[in-house]
């Protein structure tokens, strides 16, 4: 099915089903999908595998375009809630993640100081320092956890190189940002390569809540589709499905919200 890049480092406003009103800044270029993952359901399409030389947007064309935003934006009166790290892959991949983060707060605070700042991660990068000292200084870190099971885990993130699910476990669950942290959670059901893909059975949501229980985050974001895939046999998961969830999560004592 059809997917899309984005083809600007700084889009928006749009309004975001989890973020209000959200400048999104895209540090990863228009041509290739930068990621150590290669999602099924990634809006973005598939992870290029090397065909595309690796080109991440400079820091300098970032800064200035979303000056230049910030700035229309305010002149016109105009608020938002959130600026948003997202675009064609893993923001935190740029090798001038933290940088970059201090001086877009510098920005933020000159022209939208109550704009918050936050970064969507799959969560891979934790154990960098810069990447961690970068994430401390946002407003809102929304990291990534779809599967409680390593089987799952690699069918539906289909991480590049050797990273498992239990490494990513272990940086979660170590008290990283004293717990203000949330999770987002995809969840689908449906087929990839013939093989059968549903983290929204007992047995799957069984180990992932166990998994929230030791990560302790402040909050769950729950979602499903809502663009096109890469994989063309994948459904969306339904509004009561989601409350089900968020149902058991409230049970436990955590928190969660629905995106729909
Ligand atoms: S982690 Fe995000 S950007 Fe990377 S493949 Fe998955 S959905 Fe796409």
């Amino acid at each position: 099915m059809p997917t899309f890049l984005f083809d600007d480092v700084v889009f928006g406003p749009v309004q975001s089903r989890r973020l209000g009103t959200s400048l999104g800044i895209n540090l990863i270029s228009p041509t290739a999908k930068i990621c150590n993952f290669d999602c099924i359901y990634c809006e973005c399409g598939w992870t290029d595998k090397g065909n595309t030389p690796i080109k991440f947007v400079e820091k300098s064309d970032t800064l200035r375009k979303l000056e230049d935003k910030l700035k229309a934006t305010a002149n016109k009166l105009q608020f938002i809630d959130y600026i948003t790290f997202a675009g064609n892959g893993e923001p935190t991949l740029h090798p001038q993640f933290e940088k970059i983060i201090v001086e877009v707060s510098a920005l933020r605070n000159k022209w939208m100081p109550k704009a918050k700042i936050a970064v969507l991660s799959n969560a891979t990068t934790l154990k960098k320092e810069s990447v961690l000292r970068a994430l401390e200084e946002v407003d809102e870190r929304i990291l990534k956890l779809d599967a409680g099971t390593e089987q799952t885990f690699q069918l539906l993130n289909k991480p590049l190189g050797r990273m498992s699910l239990s490494k990513i476990y272990d940086d979660l669950k170590s008290g990283l940002f004293n717990g203000d942290f949330k999770i987002q959670s995809m969840f689908l059901k449906g087929t990839v390569n013939g093989k059968s893909v549903d983290n929204t059975l007992d047995s799957e949501l069984k180990e992932w809540t166990e998994k929230l229980i030791e990560i302790k985050p402040k909050e769950v974001m729950l979602y499903s589709i809502d663009r096109d895939t890469p994989v063309d046999t994948l459904e969306r998961v339904s509004k009561l499905d989601l409350k089900r969830i968020a149902y058991t999560l409230d049970g436990l004592g955590i928190s969660s919200t629905i995106s729909v």
